[in-house]
């Protein structure tokens, strides 16, 4: 989308709000700090708008992301008899596949729909779209249509906010991060939000069972094309031998990609039914193009995919060859 149709998009948004009793939030599955922080954020700003939101969520809270305000506020879809909202927002999701089958049938019942995101896959699947493709985080978009609308930010706002961006930029390290990146992370320090708890909380709580699950994968690491690119796995054996949760896997690629010399890191994550992949660049590769290729998207420096009825050897012999094309051009 053209930038400047974002603020119309913005202004309908507003409408739709204002024109609407029962409000629905949600996002995808397996959520991260940018996910959780875009729906606390417009579930904090709807309730001091009056509204009463409802945050539907088909997962586990991360424990890092537990401190969250409302965090604790969230609906499980099986528990809700009316799937007709008069509108729903769709936060950090880039498509409505992504969303889960679970949420997806609250998205088509809704009355009016909102997809308000940062992916450059995002293919607008919503009536209204704000998708600002050069934002670090979904709230950073999120932080300009509250600025834009003068809906004022609280310290519970600012939090999630802080957390998106924050936790999306691999705490401000990313080539995304701009100056105004910082600008708005300076604004949002003014709130007085515990600095402190979010950074300890996202960065320095690694639970033991965690560790472990990445003990275990950085043990399988291979390396290919010069060491540029390097490969791990986790296997339901490593999760059921560590006690690892599911969402433990979450940082092992990253990692990965923080060796030097490695351009591209890749997991792939043995499931019952499929393998997740998860690809992180640090430099020149794009990641959301090789994901494309396999069922998914993101980011060009962070992407996932999914590989169905393949096991780990054919994926990894799939994954290693499509990503070796992105280094002979
Ligand atoms: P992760 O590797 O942490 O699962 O995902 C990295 C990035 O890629 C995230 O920004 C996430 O939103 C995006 N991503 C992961 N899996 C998918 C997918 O299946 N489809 C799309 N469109 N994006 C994905
Ligand atoms: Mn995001």
């Amino acid at each position: 989308m053209i930038i400047s149709n974002i603020k119309e998009e913005i202004n309908k948004f507003k409408i739709a709000i204002d024109e609407s009793n029962s409000i629905a939030i949600a996002s995808h599955l397996s959520p991260d700090g940018d996910n959780l922080g875009s729906i606390t954020a417009t579930y904090g700003m709807l309730k001091n708008l009056g509204k009463n939101p409802v945050f539907i969520l088909d997962d586990e809270i991360p424990k890092s992301e537990s401190f969250l305000p409302y965090i604790n506020s969230f609906v499980n879809p099986k528990d809700i008899k009316n799937k007709e909202f008069d509108l729903f927002i769709s936060l950090d999701c880039a498509d409505l596949q992504r969303m889960g089958s679970n949420i997806k049938p609250f998205f088509i019942d809704s009355k009016k729909t909102v997809n308000i995101d940062h992916h450059s896959t995002n293919d607008f699947f919503s009536e209204i779209n704000i998708v600002n493709v050069n934002a670090t985080a979904t709230c950073e978009v999120l932080y300009d249509i509250f600025t834009s609308l003068k809906y004022p930010i609280d310290k519970n706002i600012a939090t999630s906010l802080y957390t998106g961006i924050s936790s999306d930029t691999g705490s401000f390290k990313y080539d995304s991060v701009k100056s105004k990146t910082f600008k708005i992370a300076a604004d949002l320090l003014m709130y007085n939000i515990n600095f402190n708890e979010i950074n300890v909380s996202l960065y320095q709580s690694r639970s033991k069972e965690k560790t472990d699950l990445l003990i275990r994968a950085l043990n399988s690491i291979e390396y290919y094309h010069n060491n540029q690119i390097a490969i791990v796995s986790t296997t339901i054996e490593d999760f059921n031998k560590t006690n690892a949760s599911k969402l433990d896997s979450e940082g092992i690629v990253e990692f990965v990609r923080d060796i030097e010399g490695v351009e591209v890191a890749i997991l792939l994550k043995e499931k019952r039914d499929s393998i997740r992949l998860s690809l992180r660049s640090k430099s020149f590769v794009n990641c959301a193009k090789v994901a494309s290729q396999f069922n998914g998207g993101g980011h060009i420096r962070a992407a996932g995919g999914t590989f169905f009825e393949l096991s780990m050897k054919q994926a990894k012999e799939y994954i290693i060859e499509t990503v070796l094309e992105e280094f002979d051009k």
